[in-house]
């Protein structure tokens, strides 16, 4: 699964290829570092080199590869937008905080509010859809259906 052949399309071979770190966590998610001249250390106390950017993965013992196919394609997302100058700072995917609001509520406000996400999540769906990621774009889809009557 570290391998991202599986994503990478002939127009992109010659794009650098972020390393892929698997990081064991209680929850699960991820995020994407861009490449930089430091090392980082993601967790567990092992540091790595951030040149070619860095994609770090959560696991639990929970996730099925089908899911964690689908964090590794939104992840590989940003970092082609990284590369095509849609830049934010840090590309983080962190498990949603409990902050009052539905998990629903979150999940609207975190695609709806950001396009970049939006975009890595539609990435995601094309290239490695998830049972969560598919839920998430339909109910995206119902709520923008909902506002525009
Ligand atoms: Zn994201």
């Amino acid at each position: 699964m570290e391998n991202l052949n599986w994503l990478i399309k002939n127009s992109q071979k010659d794009i650098p290829r972020p390393k892929v770190v698997f990081c064991a966590r209680g929850n699960y998610g991820g995020y994407y570092l861009h490449p930089f001249e430091n090392e980082v250390m993601p967790g567990e106390g092992r540091y790595y080199d951030g040149e070619k950017g860095l994609i770090i993965i959560f696991e639990n013992n929970k996730q099925t590869d089908g899911e964690i196919a689908s964090t590794l394609a939104h992840e590989f997302r940003h970092h082609l937008q990284w590369l095509n100058n849609i830049k934010q700072k840090v590309y983080y995917d962190w498990p949603l905080e409990n902050n009052g609001k539905s998990h629903k509520q979150n999940i609207l406000d975190y695609f709806l509010k950001n396009p970049i996400e939006m975009d890595a999540l539609l990435f995601e769906n094309r290239m490695a859809p998830s049972d969560y990621s598919l839920e998430w774009e339909d109910w995206v889809r119902q709520k923008i259906s909902k506002g525009m009557r």
